[in-house]
């Protein structure tokens, strides 16, 4: 088995916990390659699809031209009422693969209503932007129903009665709890990052959040994995779906993978530091494993004059928002961050991913380094390790 295949094979089936005792360093040194693969070839463009023209308009004014693969085949079956599984990662547009079929059928069906879960905060941030930029204009409400901010403003905006909520299953199930949502009229359903969901234990909350949904309802589950445990429960939640599988390594591809070996904890931040002062290096997210480390080497870096800032468990939401808005508007340069506080994160131009410490399981890792490397351009995953 070569050796990209042994590590397909681990990223698809086994969740191994790295330690850097046992850890195979090989996995961490991979150039990136332009692939020679079949470039795919769309079947549809997105006049292809029979949208309402505002939509149509809101996809132009967004600057999509050609739908990418997963939305070439999931915007058609989406719009004729089926049920999708896509394996797909961040970064192949499966946001809006997913978006605009509920968006064409909330306005078209007056009777319809959306629950989209996805497993952090800042995902579920991200889709209700992507969200509001392709239903500007359709008068359709929503509501984004997160934890870490108060619960008053959101009972509120239920009110409204939103055709489409956006959340994390956690504070879905808090309002579902208190009464202050109802979700015997929502008939589709979308999981977004269903690994990613299931990983972080929200098995039970999704399974109770979709029993209160109608029986007969759309169901569109995302996954950048699919193994038989993911593969049951979307089994039992959806109704003869269509699987749309978009090569899930297309990310790394991109990536220039290598390792940094230190000796000592003092190495190791001049390591990190000479890295730091590189020209290439106009864009780094470091990853580091706990809120306490991330806290501390936040504020190392800046105490050496890095344009740093931190985002992790402990900040309060309000916080981690402005943090990754300095991160995209280029006032900070170097964000350090732990696994969940990063996930999904769709900022662009990253220019280096740093595994300052070892992701905890290979799906991690590809997880992580696909932060760089997106549309199309060259990244670089640096992973640190001990000599
Ligand atoms: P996602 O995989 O949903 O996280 O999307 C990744 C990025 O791709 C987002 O920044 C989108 O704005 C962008 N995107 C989505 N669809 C397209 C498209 N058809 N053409 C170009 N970029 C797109």
């Amino acid at each position: 088995m070569s050796y990209y295949q042994r590590n397909k094979k681990n990223h698809q089936t086994n969740r191994k916990r790295m330690s850097s005792k046992q850890i195979d360093i090989n996995q961490f040194v991979k150039k990136a390659t332009i692939s020679t693969k079949a470039i795919y070839q769309n079947i549809h463009s997105f006049t292809d699809f029979i949208l309402d023209p505002r939509l149509n308009q809101n996809i132009n004014q967004l600057g999509l031209i050609k739908p990418t693969p997963i939305q070439d085949q999931t915007i058609p079956a989406g719009l004729n009422k089926q049920d999708i599984i896509g394996i797909a990662n961040t970064g192949t547009g499966k946001t809006a693969a997913f978006l605009i079929p509920v968006i064409n059928r909330l306005i078209n069906e007056k009777d319809a209503y959306a629950i989209i879960m996805a497993p952090t905060r800042e995902l579920a941030e991200q889709i209700q932007q992507q969200y509001r930029q392709l239903a500007k204009n359709t008068k359709l409400v929503d509501a984004l129903l997160i934890g870490g901010i108060g619960i008053m403003p959101q009972i509120r905006q239920l009110k409204y009665k939103p055709e489409i909520i956006i959340g994390t299953p956690g504070r879905i199930k808090d309002h579902i709890n208190r009464q202050s949502l109802n979700l015997d009229q929502f008939n589709i359903v979308v999981l977004d990052e269903v690994d990613r969901m299931l990983e972080m234990g929200f098995v039970e909350d999704i399974k109770a959040i979709i029993k209160l949904t109608k029986p007969q309802r759309q169901n569109f589950c995302f996954s950048a994995t699919l193994n038989p445990s993911i593969k049951s429960i979307i089994t039992t939640i959806t109704n003869d779906p269509l699987y749309i599988t978009i090569n899930s390594s297309k990310t790394s591809e991109n990536v220039n993978q290598d390792i940094v070996k230190y000796s000592s904890n003092l190495d190791k931040i001049n390591k990190l530091h000479d890295l730091l002062i590189q020209k290439t290096a106009t864009k780094v997210l470091i990853f580091d494993d706990t809120k306490r480390n991330v806290e501390k080497l936040a504020i190392d870096l800046a105490s050496r004059g890095f344009l740093t800032n931190s985002i992790h468990g402990n900040k309060s939401q309000y916080q981690r928002q402005q943090v990754l808005q300095q991160f995209k508007d280029n006032k900070i340069n170097v964000l350090v961050a732990t696994d969940v506080a990063a996930r999904g994160l769709d900022v662009h131009d990253i220019s280096h991913v740093i595994n300052y410490s070892l992701p905890q399981t290979f799906d991690d890792y590809i997880h992580r380094i696909g932060r760089t490397g997106r549309a199309d351009k060259t990244g670089s995953a640096l992973t640190f390790v001990n000599q």
